[in-house]
């Protein structure tokens, strides 16, 4: 595992996912590794650390990343009646690179 797997895995090319939604400079798709029956990964496609590393001039990209984990949290509420949202920071954030979780259902490990 290595500390980016989004850009080393991922937006690489290197390893396939199942897009679930995506924009000019963000992509949704299914976790590839799912710890929730539902479980969806929301990323930037350019490199961004975490959410605390945002600056004022990052505003763009967040609006657009906000946009799609709102429109797959609303897909993914409409299908099963219930939806987490959530990213991690500091020791909790595994892959150095913002990510969002959207997810449904009890936690499967
Ligand atoms: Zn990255």
């Amino acid at each position: 595992m290595t500390e980016d797997f989004y850009c080393d895995a991922v937006l690489s090319g290197k390893t396939s996912v199942e897009k679930v939604y995506e924009t000019q400079n963000v992509l949704a798709y299914h976790h590839t590794r799912p710890f929730y029956p539902v479980h969806i990964v929301v990323i930037p496609k350019s490199h961004i650390p975490s959410l605390i590393t945002l600056g004022d001039e990052d505003t763009d990209i967040l609006l657009e990343l906000l946009s799609v984990v709102k429109t797959v949290a609303m897909q993914v509420t409409n299908e099963h009646g219930a939806c987490r949202v959530l990213t991690n920071l500091g020791k909790y954030q595994d892959s150095k690179h913002l990510h969002w979780h959207v997810a449904f259902g009890e936690p499967l490990r």
